[in-house]
């Protein structure tokens, strides 16, 4: 039910939601240098840590780099024009980033890198980033190999489909069917193994939607909230169908066994609910795309 109202509005929120994105696609797409998000969090100039863990480091090192996605609208979403990052994920790297005394608006402090779904476990054990911020959902084979602070978020799996397709409406109909979606992801495994759609997979979202358009196969599929930012940049041409049919608890993944980081984001992600700047960072996100700000899920100090 949470799932449904919250993520997934009805087809008469979804136009709403349709327009609202294009608009919000079409005023970042000008001169406008933005990030198109809300307010960017006040830095805190006074954040002091103990010294040894990753908060003192990259504090005085100065300068974080954040994995996160590039391509997903509503989401996180690399700015063409600007080149800035946005999208609700953003907002959270950015509330992670000024409680570390890091300005967000400063691309040398703040540091956001491209990481497709299939390198992220790789890249946050290696330190090729110090943290993933970007669609990535807690699972525990996912915990074997990096920690996770949250969940921030929870949304769920639904379909994209071209706009004049009735054969699919959920996933019962995708026996079959060419559904594209993405290597490492959540959501390919679950179309595979549980309901036998045929899968085609890419590296990135983009990629499924190009081969949806130009009719390589008959569905994308992956989480509501990065479909519906799909949706809305083509809406002529692409729906979003169906109830959602997973649970996708969104969260921040870092190096495992780093207690202390985990703590810290764990407050950051509860003090951000406390204090609006959560509530801020959704309205002027997803929240633009019609989602009414649901009630954050409760983080799990696991
Ligand atoms: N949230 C899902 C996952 O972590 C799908 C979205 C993605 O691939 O980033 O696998």
């Amino acid at each position: 039910m949470f799932l449904r109202r919250a993520v997934f509005p009805r087809r008469a929120a979804v136009l709403v939601a349709a327009a609202a994105l294009t608009a919000t696609a079409a005023c970042s797409s000008g001169d406008d240098t933005s990030t198109g998000s809300g307010d960017t969090p006040k830095v805190d100039t006074s954040a002091s840590f103990k010294a040894g863990t990753t908060m003192a480091k990259l504090k005085s090192k100065g300068t974080i780099v954040i994995g996160t996605k590039k391509d997903q609208p509503g989401v996180a979403f690399q700015n063409a024009a600007s080149g800035k990052f946005e999208g609700f994920d953003i907002e959270m790297a950015k509330i992670v980033a000024s409680k570390l005394g890091l300005d967000p608006n400063d691309p040398k402090q703040v540091q956001f890198k491209e990481v497709v779904s299939k390198n992220r476990e790789t890249f946050v054990r290696t330190g090729t980033i110090d943290i993933m911020i970007g669609s990535y959902s807690i699972t525990d084979k996912r915990k074997k190999l990096v920690d996770f602070a949250g969940p921030y978020y929870v949304t769920g799996q639904q379909l994209l489909v071209k706009k004049d397709d009735d054969s699919i409406k959920g996933p019962e109909d995708l026996k079959g069917k060419k559904v594209c979606s993405v290597t490492g992801s959540t959501s390919i495994d679950t179309v595979e193994t549980k309901y036998g759609a045929n899968p085609v997979p890419f590296d990135t979202y983009t990629e499924c939607v190009d081969q949806l358009k130009n009719g390589s196969v008959d569905a994308v599929t992956t989480d509501g909230a990065i479909l519906l930012g799909f949706a809305s940049k083509s809406p002529d041409e692409l729906k979003v169908v169906g109830d959602a049919f997973s649970t996708e608890n969104y969260g921040m993944g870092l190096k495992k066994g780093d207690a202390d980081f985990r703590s810290f984001l764990n407050d950051t992600i509860e003090g951000a609910e406390k204090d609006g700047t959560w509530k801020t960072a959704f309205d002027s996100t997803l929240g633009k795309a019609g989602v009414k700000a649901p009630k954050p899920p409760k983080v799990d100090r696991y």
